[in-house]
């Protein structure tokens, strides 16, 4: 169950005394909690290290929160949970057209936060099976331990090969351009390094492919980017 899952969570608020207590209660709910106060080190630490969850303040010093709400959603495709004490319809509605997936208007309990963020994970994560693994036919990622079974075969993944491939089970049977996995994985600055994902889909397949030289699973679509398929697509003529 995604409640389970010791998910990570960015709490975007400026508010010292009010960050720590949303990341406290965060942490008694057994989420992983990482705090920033403001809209450039957000920017910074999603860079860094992508959350689970984010939890962001409409109200922040340096920044627009709707604009940086809007920033965050061409960044990534975690949901986004809005507080905010604009409890304005106006407000609201702006902020999930800028790419929120849900807001809750301060002040709120703890429980009623964690019920959001419970509700959330679990829209975001639909392939989290009850045992904490992410399946994408015969391939499993296990969130907890890292590691990658495929067939009878289990690998522990480095922090970039489970990053990758995490983004591969998540969008499972999806062409993902290389740019958006260059910056997903390795940040913004890298979207024209196509060969480090070349290297690292190489020793993806090697774990992966029942013949790495021959990819029926993780595929590649020249010009265009990878898809890893639940089912090999060898009749299908898509490798390449
Ligand atoms: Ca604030």
């Amino acid at each position: 169950m995604a409640d389970e899952w010791s998910a990570s969570i960015l709490v975007i608020e400026d508010e010292p005394k009010y960050r720590r207590l949303i990341a406290t209660n965060l942490v008694m709910a057994g989420y992983q909690a990482r705090e920033v106060g403001d809209g450039y080190l957000a920017l910074q630490e999603l860079y860094q290290n992508e959350p689970d969850l984010i939890l962001l303040d409409l109200r922040l010093p340096d920044m627009d929160g709707f604009t940086l709400c809007q920033r965050l959603r061409k960044l990534t495709t975690v949901p986004i949970l809005v507080l905010t004490a604009l409890d304005t319809e106006e407000a609201l509605v702006q902020s999930l057209d800028l790419g929120a997936d849900d807001y809750i208007t301060k002040p709120f309990s703890a429980s009623e936060l964690t019920a959001r963020i419970r509700a959330l994970l679990r829209r975001s994560q639909p392939a989290l099976t009850s045992n904490g693994t992410m399946p994408c036919g015969r391939v499993r990622l296990d969130a907890k331990t890292r590691e990658m079974s495929s067939g009878d075969k289990t690998v522990r993944l480095t922090p970039t090969e489970w990053r990758l491939m995490r983004e591969f089970v998540l969008h499972c049977g999806k062409v993902l351009p290389h740019e958006h996995l260059l910056g997903k994985v390795w940040g913004p600055g890298y979207q024209a390094e196509h060969e480090y994902l070349r290297v690292y889909v190489r020793r993806l397949r090697q774990h992966l492919e029942p013949d790495p030289h021959h990819p029926v699973y993780l595929v590649s679509h020249a010009g265009i980017g990878y898809a890893l398929y639940p089912d090999p697509r060898g009749e299908l003529g898509g490798r390449g």
